[in-house]
C-alpha cells in the first residue's frame, strides 16, 4: 500500500506538487502521465527519498517513510537515465548490484528473455542506447520488490523487447505487485494501466481508469482524450 497526503515540492520558484494525494492499496499497473515537466519524476522521487517533500506525507504499507531508507529494500526503481559505469563489464554489474542487496534474484531468465547473454562480457560504455536499456530492466526486475516504480522504461527499446517488457509487467502484475510507470507511449498505457493518474500544474487533474478517462473527454482514442485535457488546460 502507497498512500501520498498533501505532498507538496518546490523548487526555489517553482511550484511542482501543489497537495498531492494519492492511494495505491491493491496490486496493479498505474500509469503516471502528465506534460513534460508536470512533476512526475518529482513525485516518483519523493517516494523513492532521492527528494523531500516540503509538506505532505508518505507511507508504504503503512508506515512514513520520511527521511528513513530501509523501506526501499521492498522498492525496484528503474531511472529514466541510468548513468552506468562506462569500463564495467555488464556481467560485473549485475553481480555487483545484486550483491548490494543480497537478495534472491532471477536475472538468468531475464538475461535470455532480453537476448543479453551476447553481451555479457562487453563494456558498458559500448552498448548501443536499447541494449543499455535492457540492462537496466534487467537490473530493475531480477528482486522479487512488492513496489516496482518505472520511469520511461520503453526509451530506445526495439519492438520485441518492448514485447518482453509488457510479459514481465503482467507477470508482477500476477504476483501481486505494486507497479507505478511513467510513460508517453499512449499505446503501452491503454495495454497494459489499470489506473491512470494524471499530473497537471502540481495537481491531480485525472485519476481513474483508461475507460473512465475516455468517457470524461468523450474521445475513444486515449491520445487524444489527453490531448483535450491538455487543450483545456492551456485555456
Ligand atoms: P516531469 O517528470 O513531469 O517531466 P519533473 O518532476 O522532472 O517533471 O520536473 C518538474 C519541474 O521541476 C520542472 O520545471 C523541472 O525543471 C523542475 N525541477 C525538477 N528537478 C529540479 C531540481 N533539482 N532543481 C530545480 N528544478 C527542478
Amino acid at each position: 500500500m502507497i498512500n501520498l497526503t498533501n505532498l507538496h515540492k518546490s523548487y526555489t520558484k517553482i511550484k511542482v506538487l501543489k497537495g498531492i494525494d494519492l492511494f495505491f492499496d491493491h496490486e496493479g499497473i498505474i500509469a503516471i502521465l502528465g506534460p513534460n515537466g508536470s512533476g512526475k519524476t518529482t513525485l516518483i522521487k519523493s517516494i523513492l527519498g532521492m527528494v523531500i517533500p516540503d509538506r505532505g506525507d508518505i507511507q508504504l504499507n503503512g508506515d512514513s517513510v520520511l527521511h528513513k531508507w530501509d523501506y526501499r529494500n521492498n522498492i525496484s526503481y528503474m531511472p529514466q537515465i541510468a548513468s552506468f559505469p562506462q569500463n564495467l563489464k555488464v556481467e560485473e554489474l549485475i553481480k555487483m548490484i545484486k550483491n548490494l542487496r543480497r537478495q534472491e534474484t532471477k536475472e538468468a531468465e531475464l538475461i535470455q528473455l532480453f537476448q543479453l547473454k551476447p553481451f555479457l562480457d562487453k563494456k558498458l560504455g559500448i552498448l548501443s542506447g536499447g541494449t543499455r536499456q535492457k540492462v537496466n530492466i534487467v537490473l530493475t526486475f531480477m528482486f522479487d520488490s512488492p513496489f516496482v516504480i518505472l520511469d520511461e522504461p520503453t526509451t530506445g527499446l526495439d519492438p520485441v523487447a518492448l514485447i518482453s517488457l509488457k510479459q514481465i509487467l503482467r507477470e508482477e502484475k500476477k504476483n501481486g505487485k505494486t507497479i507505478l510507470i511513467t510513460t508517453h507511449i499512449m499505446n503501452l498505457v491503454e495495454e497494459i494501466a489499470d489506473q491512470v493518474v494524471f499530473l497537471l500544474d502540481g495537481n491531480i487533474y485525472f485519476n481513474g481508469t483508461v475507460n473512465e478517462l475516455k468517457e470524461q473527454t468523450q474521445h475513444d482514442n486515449l491520445e487524444h482524450a489527453i490531448a483535450e485535457i491538455l487543450k483545456e488546460s492551456y485555456v
